[in-house]
């Protein structure tokens, strides 16, 4: 249950609320919430004269929920805005490799006048021997493109031990698929107010995505976008299976801004562009789609990155896809 308590209460009023239903206590907006165990479907009348309203949920999806809030939340990344007309396209490498790469990818975005750059300074590897990302530098670069081209930043935080590096280089922190379940990091993120970017984990049900979103959100970090990337599924011959039909369930349900990945889904190049108009066409607040300047060489994920060319002829059709859904690509 979602308690709002009426304004001017006291603090030891409100430790009493929370204490008695184990609730979570979270400022949001101007108000004061108390977020109990969403078994919890009555409150002592005792209770009465500190509340406001209440709302009754009938699973552990609570503020993301839309019965708590019936729209898109609306959140700013430079002059996008979620829950608006806007799809946000962003797109870079991978990971950040050097400033010649980063330099070709920024001058990309700006010819087609989009806002963003997203690439990884922290790559969480299946590996250990193969390439683990730049670190610092590679945030250090990132920020150098967002000073001279005016993008937001949009990089992932791999580990609990670099999360204050990352929220101070980056606008939007991505929390990847491995590492959707480190508590350490949802907290963190909880107790900033930049944007987080929740990836879904390959084997994580729409529930536990969720509720991974509820901890930033109980945390008072009003700003999480949820991004769908691929699921792990029976069929070998694609990386994973994107979950559209989650999408549409997340859309209906949540008040969380939606996010497609069709890179790290399909797994191949030659399968994203395709892909990426289904993305488009679902009317989703932002698609996430990997760029690099020459494909055969990226020290990750190298088989589905596009190369820029393709990148070019793919946006020329998505611009009609996003009209035809109402929405102007940012
Ligand atoms: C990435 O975005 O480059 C990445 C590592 O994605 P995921 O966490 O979805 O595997
Ligand atoms: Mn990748």
């Amino acid at each position: 249950m979602i308690i709002q308590l009426r304004k001017n209460i006291s603090d030891s009023q409100i430790e009493a609320m929370a204490a008695a239903y184990e609730g979570v206590v979270v400022n949001y907006e101007s108000n004061v919430l108390v977020v109990t165990p969403s078994a919890i479907k009555n409150i002592d009348s005792k209770f009465d004269d500190i509340i406001e309203k209440n709302w009754v949920l009938d699973s552990d999806i609570q503020l993301s929920s839309r019965k708590f809030k019936n729209e898109t939340r609306k959140i700013s990344i430079g002059r996008f805005t979620s829950g608006s007309a806007q799809t946000l396209l962003t797109i870079g490498p991978c990971g950040v490799e050097g400033e010649e790469m980063m330099e070709q990818t920024a001058k990309l975005i700006v010819e087609h006048g989009l806002s963003s750059i997203r690439a990884g300074a922290f790559k969480p590897r299946t590996s250990p021997y193969s390439f683990q990302g730049m670190g610092e530098d590679g945030l250090k670069l990132l920020a150098k493109m967002r000073e001279k081209y005016g993008l937001s930043v949009v990089t992932e935080v791999r580990d609990s031990t670099h999360v204050q590096l990352v929220l101070d280089y980056a606008d939007v922190i991505q929390i990847g698929a491995k590492a959707m379940y480190d508590h350490g990091i949802l907290r963190a993120c909880g107790r900033s107010q930049k944007p987080i970017l929740i990836k879904r984990g390959f084997g994580t049900t729409l529930q536990e995505f969720v509720q991974a979103a509820e901890f930033v959100l109980s945390g008072g970090n009003p700003n999480v976008i949820l991004c769908e990337r691929g699921i792990r599924t029976f069929e070998t011959k694609s990386r994973f299976t994107l979950d559209l039909c989650g999408v549409a369930y997340l859309k209906e349900n949540t008040n969380l801004p939606v996010i497609l990945d069709p890179s790290h889904a399909m797994g191949y190049a030659y399968g994203v562009p395709d892909l990426a108009r289904a993305c488009m066409a679902m009317g989703v607040d932002g698609l996430l789609i990997e760029v690099h300047p020459n494909p055969a060489v990226a020290k990750s994920d190298a088989s589905q990155q596009l190369n820029h060319d393709t990148f070019r002829k793919l946006f020329e059709t998505l611009k009609p896809i996003a009209a035809a859904v109402g929405r102007t690509i940012v």
